[in-house]
């Protein structure tokens, strides 16, 4: 009987043992987790500028629309086998022989992403709506390019906690929006595991006073790019077809975007990204930037 008990009280205190040495591990493990993801700032604390990445972002892709203009964008990046994330409007995507036989030209270059179903603001719909919304684009994106899409444009970079929830359900696991997006940033992941990798400048924007489209210089970006590279190891450059189209300059319709390319702005972009390249910049799409981020297995569905 002594022996029994002192058997039994061996066993026990041996099995507290190995529970609590097992409890501390896990605890360590997530400590070293959350040291390696997030600092007070949400910056990533390990080495942010280890990547070193620019991510080049195109929105507005879609099928029937100013052709030349975007076939014009495609090809900046075909013709320098440059990575880009493509930003698909699904449900106007997919028809077209001549803009889809060019985003499948990119081959490996090209990610394919959803920049919406619809190209509405996503905080306009319900929750449901917006979980239909993303399945739908899903579905569509698998039929037409054969695989599904992890990353999401929200249209007018605008998006609220359902967003991330139908993101979730939907299997999308990176959002970029604008700077307003006030949730940790990349490598950092939000509370959902969503990834937030905002845009850090536009080449084209709506000039609000003439309400004509408006350019930033190459200076301009690279300043931007540098800043945030600095601060988060990445940075990401947005552009639409309307930054490689014609424009009417006459009075009466003056401002109206016309479906030719403007070889112009076609150049000043690749002069941009020779000079990225040359500064030994990696030209990557929003997954090669986490990939290169976590190193190994931190998000292995991204791999
Ligand atoms: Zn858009």
């Amino acid at each position: 009987m002594v022996h029994i008990r002192k058997n039994v009280t061996i066993i026990v205190v041996a099995s507290a043992l190995l529970l609590a040495t097992g409890a501390m591990f896990v605890i360590q493990q997530q400590k070293q987790a959350l040291a390696r993801h997030t600092s007070p700032d949400g910056q990533s604390s390990s080495s942010p500028t280890r990547c070193n990445c620019v991510i080049f972002r195109a929105d507005d892709i879609q099928d029937y629309w100013k052709q030349e203009p975007q076939v014009a964008l495609l090809d900046i990046f075909i013709s320098k086998s440059v990575p880009l994330s493509v930003g698909l409007v699904m449900n106007h995507y997919g028809s077209d022989r001549l803009i889809v036989d060019k985003v499948r030209e990119g081959g490996p270059l090209f990610e394919y992403d959803i920049h919406g179903w619809d190209h509405v603001d996503y905080t306009t719909l319900s929750a449901q709506q917006q979980e239909e919304s993303i399945s739908q684009a899903q579905a569509k994106i698998e039929s037409v390019m054969g695989k599904d899409a992890k990353v999401f444009f929200a249209p007018y970079n605008n998006f609220d906690t359902n967003t991330l929830i139908a993101m979730k359900l939907g299997g999308l696991k990176i959002i970029s929006a604008s700077k307003a997006d006030t949730s940790p940033y990349a490598p950092a992941n939000d509370t959902l595991g969503i990834l937030h990798m905002p845009q850090s400048i536009n080449y084209g924007y709506a000039n609000s006073t003439s309400e004509r489209h408006a350019w930033r210089t190459v200076a301009e970006m690279k300043s931007v790019v540098e800043a945030d590279i600095e601060v988060r190891g990445w940075a990401v450059v947005t552009i639409h077809p309307q930054d490689f189209a014609k424009y009417d300059d006459g009075e009466e319709n003056g401002g109206k975007m016309l479906n030719v390319a403007d070889e112009q702005r076609v150049d000043t972009f690749k002069t941009f990204i020779d000079q990225l390249r040359a500064e030994g910049k990696t030209l990557t799409t929003f997954e090669g930037a986490v990939r290169i981020m976590d190193g190994d297995d931190v998000h292995p569905d991204l791999h």
